[in-house]
């Protein structure tokens, strides 16, 4: 083929995982690239940074193909710089830290093909940081060091294992899960002490991370027990002791996906690492056709969620409908959805409950409307029709199970420090699901080991009855004030 003007390769690092750790270069080469080769394992917000045209070739998996060998690479990385197409070789982590960068330079090299390395954010570092381990710490590490866990037996650069064990420092181990029972026991005879600390991170910058830490003479037996997996890190040294201090703790958040963007933001903020796994799916129903009647009837309309609110206000006739009403939410954050949007709130209860609501409806009005959830509590209206209010109820929303891969991953492996449960429904579907999975019992044990949390005593109280110890309850009912008072307690 003939050579023609202008073909080059970047070989580009693109982090650990996580987007936001992508160089900006790497960024502005992914969307001026013409051709992408790319491995596996790549977050696919990093390859939707290609232009629409570019041509996307997973080198991991190429259609009815298997997997390309090195050569093949290098081979296909030449043909498409000949063609004068502008290459990006896509790598995780960094190109040049056991991607086989140096080896697709030097055939570049070799074909007289111009090309550049972008260095990344590469895992050996990031990923202990991740997890709270600095990898050196002033008085406990002065030195690290990055080997490969997956070197072959017999190979002639072998590994010294046992000399590894005698330079001290941190020692970082890519690739380390396949033969950890024989590195670790290299290392042991090499004379670092059983006590060590260890730690294995999983899934490094993803909201799938886990983190395992025991001995090196323990790990072997934890990582089985928790079955780690690839890709995961394994971290030996003093530091890794830092990361109960140094990692933010892990909050598992099961309310619905709607509510999942706002308390990833409010949990973050607060310095927890969010994981979202909705127990229940949220479902909305059909507006009555006479709901514009129903409104006007009433002298109080009420909404006892932020959910509810953001339902009732899309339909832009009821949006103007309840400026002339007077309105009653359950608490600040429903408050806030309506004021977000122009109208404004005559009663908010002291005490954000059903309770605190109806004990500060039921002196001023007749007529309530309550627009809600259809699993209401019934604590409210018994509330209200024992203090002679007529209640009308109209049903926005209802709650299914869920169907979300991560509340499955969640119960199965994750391992979050808290759990947060913003209604009894939330803890009910968890429990169920678990049953479901045949890891009730494993969930019991996990639950046992954290801080479990309940947004308020109606959340509590279903907690208990299905055998869940809750640790915490927050004086404001509100999600913020939860993830306030479980602050304060840790
Ligand atoms: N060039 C890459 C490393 C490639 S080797 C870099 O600089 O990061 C692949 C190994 O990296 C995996 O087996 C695992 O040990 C480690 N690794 C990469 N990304 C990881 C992640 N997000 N979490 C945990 N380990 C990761």
């Amino acid at each position: 083929m003939e050579r023609s003007e202008g073909g080059k390769v970047w070989l580009v690092g693109a982090g650990p995982g996580d987007p936001q750790l992508v160089t900006l270069k790497a960024k502005r080469l992914m969307e001026e690239a013409e051709v992408v080769l790319f491995d596996r394992l790549l977050s696919s917000e990093v390859l939707g940074w290609a232009a629409e045209g570019a041509e996307m070739i997973d080198v991991g998996k190429l259609p009815g193909r298997h997997k390309l060998s090195q050569e093949e690479i290098n081979d296909l990385l030449v043909e498409k710089a000949r063609e004068g197409k502008r290459v990006v070789r896509l790598k995780g982590g960094d190109p040049f830290v056991f991607g086989r960068g140096g080896e697709e330079g030097l055939a570049l090299a070799a074909a007289g093909i111009p090309f550049e390395v972008v260095p990344g954010v590469t895992s050996a570092i990031s990923v202990p940081a991740g997890a709270g381990i600095p990898v050196t710490h002033r008085g406990v590490a002065t030195a690290f060091t990055v080997v490969t866990g997956h070197e072959e037996p017999g190979k002639d650069d072998e590994l010294d294992w046992e000399a590894l064990a005698r330079v001290g420092g941190t020692l970082v181990v890519l690739m380390g899960v396949s033969r950890l029972a024989d590195n670790v026991s290299a290392l042991l005879r090499g004379g670092r002490s059983p006590k060590t600390p260890a730690a294995l991170i999983e899934k490094g910058w993803s909201p799938e991370e886990r983190l395992v830490v025991a001995s090196l003479g323990d790990i072997v037996e934890r990582a089985k027990e928790e079955d780690v997996e690839s890709p995961a890190i394994l971290v030996v040294g003093d530091v890794v002791g830092l990361s109960e201090r140094l990692r933010p703790p892990t909050i598992a958040i099961l309310r619905p996906d709607n509510r999942g963007d706002e308390s990833e933001k409010v949990a973050r903020k607060m310095g927890f690492r969010p994981v979202l796994a909705p127990s229940i799916a949220f479902l909305e129903l059909p507006l009555p056709c006479d709901l514009p009647e129903r409104i006007k009837r009433a002298d109080c309309v009420v909404f006892t969620s932020a959910t509810g609110a953001e339902i009732a206000l899309r339909d832009p006739g009821l949006a103007d409908l309840f400026k002339g009403s007077v309105l009653a939410t359950i608490g600040p954050r429903t408050e806030e959805a309506l004021v977000e949007r122009g109208l404004s709130v005559a009663v908010v209860p002291e005490s954000y409950s059903s309770r605190g609501l109806a004990l500060a409806l039921a002196p001023r009005f007749k007529k309530v409307l309550l627009l809600r959830s259809a699993r209401g509590s019934p604590e409210l209206v018994e509330i209200l029709e024992v203090a002679a209010v007529e209640v009308d109820e109209v049903h926005l929303y209802d709650i299914a199970p869920s169907e979300d891969p991560k509340l499955d991953w969640l119960i199965r492996r994750g391992t979050p420090d808290i759990y947060a449960f913003t209604s009894g429904s939330t803890a009910k579907n968890l429990m169920e699901r678990a049953r479901e999975l045949g890891c009730e019992e494993d969930l019991r044990d996990k639950l046992a080991g954290a801080t479990v949390a309940a947004i308020g005593p109606p959340t509590k109280a279903e907690l208990e009855r299905l055998g869940v110890r809750v640790d915490c309850v927050p004086e404001r009912f509100t999600f913020e004030g939860m993830l306030e008072e479980i602050r304060r307690r840790r």
